[in-house]
């Protein structure tokens, strides 16, 4: 009895438990590390303005820099950065340094807009408005050259103490967005509340365009949508010219996803826009 009793005790802390607690800890002081040391890259993906071709936006996306060179998604470490509140600090670098290089690009003359994605945890945490005011003057970016995205499914869950945060980060003059839009169940009512400007569709809706019908019928309700309430529409994950001309047809604004270019370096996105002879994505 006595054996089972301890093995038992012992189940509690199973060999898989603690592994993954363990690995959880690690991985955790790792990512505090990485931030006192800030080993985060921004990458950048062009939006590509439908009708008229050009380029005017780009999303920032991380990547956390490990020492063999390697670069994690933020999808593994994003979660847990959230869970452990280690996204405020992380999140401000996020801001800066995308406020900064944006900056640098507009200095070069390269008209570029950067945006920017926002966890509900930094919204939440008093003195948001603040972070954003002094990422601006800090770098100098003109306001109307920072976009900020946020989830619509936060958004959705935590309306009422959202929405004055976001008026106020409105009044700055900067352009708030809607991300995955379409999974988060809204009741459509409240996008009327929300002061935003623009709408991500999310890629699930897009990626199977042209094959499922439904989702083409969805993605285009969308964008009548979005026009009706004067709100532009962006739709992520375009991967094909079939996609990109079903949206042009249906009058989307802006179209990302990798068709039209993969999240890239700083550096690379430069060449990218000086590039005159950059494919023209044009489609009739
Ligand atoms: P998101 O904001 O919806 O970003 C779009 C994601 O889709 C990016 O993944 C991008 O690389 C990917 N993507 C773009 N075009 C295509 C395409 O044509 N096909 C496919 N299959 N994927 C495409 P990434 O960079 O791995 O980021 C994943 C998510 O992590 C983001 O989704 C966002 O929610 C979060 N994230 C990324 N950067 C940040 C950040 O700086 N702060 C915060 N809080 N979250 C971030
Ligand atoms: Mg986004
Ligand atoms: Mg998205
Ligand atoms: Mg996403």
């Amino acid at each position: 009895y006595a054996k089972e009793n301890g093995r038992n005790t012992y189940a509690f802390y199973s060999p898989e438990l603690s592994r993954s607690s363990y690995e959880h800890f690690r991985l955790e002081n790792e990512l505090r590390t990485a931030i006192e040391r800030q080993q985060f890259l921004l990458h950048y993906q062009p939006q590509l303005e439908v009708g008229s071709d050009g380029i005017f936006t780009v999303e920032a996306l991380v990547r956390w820099q490990l020492k063999s060179g390697e670069l994690v998604p933020p999808d593994s470490f994003i979660p847990l950065a959230e869970e452990t509140g280690l996204i405020v600090p992380m999140g401000e670098w996020i801001l800066n340094s995308a406020c900064s290089q944006a900056r640098q690009w507009n200095k070069k003359g390269l008209k570029i807009r950067v945006a920017v994605n926002i966890s509900g945890i930094q919204i939440m945490r008093s003195g948001f408005v603040d972070v954003v005011e002094k990422a601006l003057e800090t770098s100098g970016l003109p306001p109307y050259l920072l976009e900020l995205e946020v989830t619509e499914s936060y958004v959705m869950n935590h309306i009422e103490g959202v929405v004055e945060t976001l008026t106020r980060v409105r009044e700055l003059g900067v352009t708030l967005s809607i991300d995955d839009f379409g999974t988060g169940y809204s009741s459509l009512s409240y996008l009327k509340q929300l002061p935003v400007d623009v709408l991500k569709i999310d890629r699930s809706f897009i990626s199977d365009i042209p094959k499922d019908s439904d989702d083409e019928k969805i993605a285009s309700a969308i964008i009548a949508m979005a026009h009706n309430l004067s709100l532009k529409v962006v739709a992520e994950g375009v991967e094909t010219q079939q996609q990109l001309q079903f949206l042009k047809q249906r009058g989307c604004d802006l179209a990302q996803g990798y068709f039209i270019a993969r999240p890239m370096t700083a550096d690379a996105l430069e060449d990218f826009m000086r590039d005159k002879s950059r494919t023209v994505y044009a489609v009739s």
